[in-house]
């Protein structure tokens, strides 16, 4: 069996339902600004997701309710994450036995506490993977899932082949992530290579949202931009 299908065949033991290959050389420039020389080096970057569960994504209007908030925390954020480290460790230490590097990248991680951002992006590496496109949320949105869909990433030098070609933005006319946001956190551009992060999407004022239901003694969710998505509503 080919390599990928070897790491697939892994994937799909580990509850993985996206994973796809990236060649990283096309985004080279932006890879290695953010993360720099821990991820420069790596040609290529598996990109590994999870489906949400619709039943606790749905209820995300419904978040101050404290049972909501603990269910959306545990099952749509720390259990997912944990999945896919373990299934990024598991398949990163087969490809070092088969002699490749391979650097898991933590499902949440934030790296960068200025910029509030990971050493690698997991939705430009599924992006670049043809598993979806980059919505007016910033987040990864599929085609069947929206963006109701959480990735881990490993960069590797493993010898594997891209899996898909760059999927179109198809946010079309809708702005509806941009509205329902309560910091006003997008300014509704759709995504653009050759534009920063900033043009499109605020990163502080979420980051200063959920500081402020820290602070009150909430439970610190929000997830509005992901649940109202119609990609991923059924
Ligand atoms: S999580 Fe909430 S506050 Fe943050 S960007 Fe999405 S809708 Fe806005
Ligand atoms: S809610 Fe609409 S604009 Fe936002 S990412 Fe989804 S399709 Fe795109």
């Amino acid at each position: 069996m080919e390599l990928f299908g070897e790491l697939r065949e892994l994937a799909d033991h580990s509850g993985i339902d996206y994973a796809g290959v990236a060649d990283l050389a096309q985004a080279h420039d932006a890879v290695v600004e953010q993360g720099g020389p821990l991820v420069e080096g790596f040609p290529r970057c598996i990109s590994l997701g999870i489906v949400l569960l619709d039943t606790i994504v749905d209820q995300l209007p419904n978040r101050s309710d404290r049972a909501v908030a603990v269910n959306y925390r545990l099952h749509a954020y720390d259990i997912i994450n944990q999945r896919l480290d373990l299934a990024a460790s598991l398949i990163s230490g087969y490809l070092q036995q088969k002699g490749y590097r391979a650097l898991p990248i933590p499902a949440a991680e934030h790296a960068d506490d200025v910029r509030i951002c990971a050493s690698f992006s997991h939705k430009l590496g599924a992006h670049l993977a043809g598993l979806g496109w980059i919505g007016k949320s910033c987040l990864l949105v599929t085609p069947q899932h929206g963006p109701r869909v959480r990735f881990a990433s490993i960069l590797t030098d493993a010898p594997l082949a891209s899996t898909g070609v760059l999927m179109e933005e198809q946010c079309g006319n809708c702005t509806e992530c941009v509205e329902i946001c309560p910091q006003q956190a997008f300014s509704g551009r759709p995504f653009r290579d050759d534009e920063p992060r900033e043009a499109r999407y605020d990163a502080r004022r979420c980051q200063s949202y959920f500081n402020s239901m820290r602070d009150s003694g909430q439970l610190p969710v929000c997830g509005l931009c992901l649940y109202v998505c119609p990609y991923g509503k059924r």
